[in-house]
């Protein structure tokens, strides 16, 4: 197994980038606290994320979920002394499909054979977060200060994204996506592409090279003004073939074949796209 160490991308602005989903998780460190960015599967994973964080500083920790998805907060039991930040919807979501989701991975987990992390995930207490924004949040570290942006619905309805400005650093969560499509099960295909666009606007962005998507390799800005205009593509497509009144799936995924999207993918957005419509 490769071994999972933190990179450093910029003086006390480290990745750990995870074998399991390809995950990255961050931590941003300033004078007298320090911010965790996500807190991976469940419980056991969570306290191995701690015992690294640990290996780096020994600072009071502040904790962001970027979204509710169970790989980037059922991690949180092991955070629990922290603050823990997350949008007011990530709350609502994980209090509404929390044991759902647990339900699905762990089904998941048994059907791949994966039955010591089956039990791991079940045997996980949900801890939301509780220090609820729904805008753009500053938290001071000492010395330095990290920007906690909602730009509007994208990948969730509740995804936060988190600028470091004097380390020209944004963790994207999954509004961003490295060697994989962007996830679109819960997404909102129609805001994805404004949202990324208010993203890469916003002051605390500005001078932002380098760019850490949720899942998969570091990338700069002009991967991300790519996927947007990839996204805004996705939706201006399935837009033409909703206005022409298709109602099924096939249509509006074969109307959406040439953009580079796997087909599974275009079957969610497609999905997505006709709830949204109801
Ligand atoms: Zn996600």
């Amino acid at each position: 197994m490769a071994e999972v160490t933190w990179r450093e991308l910029a003086p006390g602005v480290h990745v750990r980038r995870h074998e399991e989903l390809n995950l990255n998780c961050g931590l941003v460190v300033g004078q007298e606290r320090a911010l965790v960015i996500d807190t991976r599967s469940y419980h056991q994973h969570g306290m191995e994320l701690l015992a690294a964080v640990r290996e780096l500083t020994e600072l009071e920790l502040v904790v962001v979920n970027t979204h509710a998805h169970y790989d980037h907060c059922f991690g949180n039991s092991a955070f629990r002394d922290s603050q823990i930040y997350g949008h007011v919807g990530a709350a609502d979501e994980l209090t509404r499909t929390g044991d759902t989701q647990r339900s699905q991975v762990v089904e998941h987990l048994r059907r791949t054979q994966r039955a010591e992390m089956a039990a791991e995930v079940e045997a996980t207490e949900l801890v939301l977060p509780f220090y609820l924004i729904e805008e753009d949040t500053e938290i001071d570290l000492g010395g330095r200060s990290v920007h906690l942006l909602f730009g509007g619905k994208g990948h969730t309805d509740h995804d936060l994204a988190v600028a470091v400005p004097d380390a020209g650093v944004v963790f994207a969560g999954d509004l961003v996506e490295e060697g994989a499509d962007p996830h679109m099960e819960d997404a909102y295909p129609r805001d994805w592409a404004p949202t990324l666009l208010t993203l890469l606007r916003h002051p605390a962005t500005e001078e932002a090279g380098i760019w850490v998507p949720g899942h998969g390799d570091v990338v700069d800005r002009s991967y991300v003004e790519q996927q947007a205009e990839l996204m805004a593509r996705l939706a201006d497509r399935l837009d033409e073939v909703l206005a022409g009144g298709a109602t099924g799936v096939d249509g509006l995924v074969s109307a959406c074949r040439g953009l580079g999207l796997e087909t599974q993918t275009l079957r969610d957005a497609a999905v997505r796209a006709l709830e949204l419509r109801a």
